[in-house]
């Protein structure tokens, strides 16, 4: 065994299987087996969503045949369908997550950017600020500048929907490192809502007035500061990981390159830096996972029928590990490992609580991610980094002859770019300065092509896909002035390795649905993510009335029928 900690490793075993496992078994579309027909006939009590941030389609045949727990047996046991690709531009976490929740895409749902700059407040704002809520604190040191709630999110999601048509009433958790995924799984409500910060996990008063007494007691009972000390160790044998460690380009600031990787932060002491080593670990991922089971347990979550309830999880750890070491490092391998081991512990625990057939899970991710651009390159590719402050000086100077020397530009978030305020409408009204300035964007290393904003509407559809997905992830008022696409394999230079396009890489998940009601195999129709609850509201018998996505009806057994009166 190499890992020397608690037991989020597999058994020597397992290992042994790990390794010896074939790939997943491609199998065509099946007939409906008469046993899950006679299953189907009962409502689920608890419909699941588990969302894997990060989480690139083809992880599951480049890395699943090293999965031999939960992610085995959502693959193996649920419907996949192999072609789901988010349809809009700006594949981020906020986004994706309120597309999963709601089944609608960011023109809809709003939610076009984990920080778009509001034109009102002059400033940026993360789509879950809420300064009319107040935080609630599960653990130690002072409240955080900011609350957050589903206040920005502009339609309901599917927990939001049950809460307003099943009946008895449902109970709602949702847990992640991340309040935006919580919060976009959860929606504007719920019993439990928690997203961790700075060494705690909060809540806010959006949710509950006041802290829940189980979560209290469970984070006072397992503090994150008892696994100071600790080692993240790789899990399997060095020989089962694909291409090399510490590859070109890999970095985590502050921190070692490669395995082990000691939980004790810079200052061996449990401080901010012990958090963020904590965070970066799987051990963060198997504390969501903790607290998911937990809320099942305190909240007996599908245990109490005729109520039916929902859980919702995002796992974060694949999306913080990726962006600093890309989707080619032993440590995204090592995570997604462990996550396997995770979902499976919560699997078990919906079989025992719950019962087997009883719950339906719906798994899909909010994005993929991009190779490392430098590691492109040494393959004799094109990529490379789009310096933002490049993008804003070169808008500046253009503007010059038209409007004088200044500061034009209010933000550049990737891919939107803002003006401050006044500065959009002269420049419609001034076709020279704009030809200018988007020749300026155009001339910036890295980029593949840029689109006025007041444009893309009329260009949905038009056989440009670039503008047609970013029509959909479009919301006047919060996307950029100006949409600006980059090349294949060229990134924003703020991470190592980052997601936001429509390129595959950013755009491709999985989307699984596992339970009684679904027929297993290997779908190859294309989806989307917003399937997901669509699909999930017509096993439940409710309506979403925004729901951009459609009914999977080719992976249903059968019809299911909703028990009268609810
Ligand atoms: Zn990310």
């Amino acid at each position: 065994m190499r890992l020397v900690t608690r037991p989020i490793v597999l058994t020597a075993a397992l290992v042994v299987a790990a390794i010896a496992a074939p790939f997943a078994q491609q199998r065509t579309e099946p007939a409906a087996r008469p046993q899950a027909v006679a299953q189907a006939t009962a409502s689920p009590s608890l419909f699941v969503i588990i969302s894997i941030d990060q989480m690139r389609g083809d992880y599951v045949t480049r890395y699943g045949h090293q999965w031999t727990r939960g992610l085995r047996r959502l693959i193996d046991g649920g419907a996949r369908f192999t072609r789901t690709v988010y349809p809009y531009f700006n594949t981020v976490t906020c986004a994706g997550h309120a597309t999963i929740g709601t089944g609608t895409f960011p023109g809809t749902h709003g939610m076009v950017l984990n920080q778009w700059f509001d034109r009102t407040a002059s400033g940026t704002t993360n789509c879950t600020d809420d300064t009319t809520v107040t935080p609630l604190i599960y653990g130690d040191g002072p409240a955080p500048a900011k609350s957050n709630s589903g206040a920005r999110l502009l339609v309901p999601t599917f927990a939001d929907e049950m809460r307003a048509q099943a009946s008895p009433a449902p109970r709602v958790a949702a847990v992640s490192l991340k309040a935006r995924s919580a919060i976009g799984l959860a929606g504007h409500g719920g019993d439990v809502v928690l997203w961790y910060d700075s060494g705690r996990f909060l809540s806010s008063t959006a949710f509950s007035p006041t802290r829940t007494p189980f979560v209290d007691a469970y984070t006072t009972q397992h503090p994150i500061r008892a696994d100071f000390g600790r080692t993240w160790t790789k899990s399997l044998p060095d020989a089962a990981y694909l291409f090399e460690d510490e590859g070109l380009g890999e970095k985590l600031v502050g921190r070692t390159q490669s395995f082990p990787y000691q939980m004790t932060g810079r200052n061996n002491a449990v401080d901010a830096s012990f958090y963020t080593s904590w965070e970066y670990s799987p051990l963060a991922d198997e504390y969501v996972g903790a607290l998911a089971m937990e809320s099942v347990r305190a909240l007996k979550l599908g245990q109490e029928a005729p109520r039916r309830d929902v859980l919702a999880v995002s796992f974060s750890v694949l999306d913080l590990i990726g962006h600093a070491y890309g989707p080619r490092s032993h440590e995204v391998q090592d995570v997604l490992v462990r996550l396997d081991a995770t979902i499976g512990r919560l699997l078990e625990t919906l079989d025992a609580e719950v019962g087997r057939g009883r719950y339906v899970v719906g798994l899909t991710g909010d994005h993929g991610v991009s190779p490392i651009p430098e590691q492109m390159s040494a393959l004799g590719i094109d990529a490379g980094r789009i310096s933002l402050p490049a993008v804003r000086t070169a808008v500046d100077q253009a503007l010059v002859p038209f409007f004088g020397d200044g500061k034009y530009v209010a933000s550049v978030l990737y891919t939107d770019l803002y003006f401050l305020p006044g500065v959009w409408d002269r420049l419609r009204a001034a076709p020279e300065a704009m030809t200018a300035v988007l020749d300026a964007i155009r001339g910036v290393a890295g980029v593949s092509a840029v689109y006025r904003s007041d444009e893309l509407e009329a260009r949905r559809g038009s056989g440009d896909p670039v503008a047609t997905a970013m029509a959909v992830g479009f919301f006047a008022g919060r996307s950029g002035d100006i949409l600006i696409a980059p090349r294949s394999y060229w990134i924003s230079s703020t991470s190592v390795a980052t997601h936001g396009t429509m390129y595959e890489y950013d755009a491709r998940v999985p989307l699984i649905f596992y339970g009684a009601p679904f027929a297993p195999g290997e779908y190859t129709a294309a989806a989307t993510p917003a399937d997901l609850v669509k699909t999930l509201a017509h096993v439940a018998g409710i309506t979403l009335p925004r729901a951009d996505g459609r009914v999977r009806g080719e992976a249903l057994v059968s019809q299911i029928p909703v028990p009268a009166g609810r």
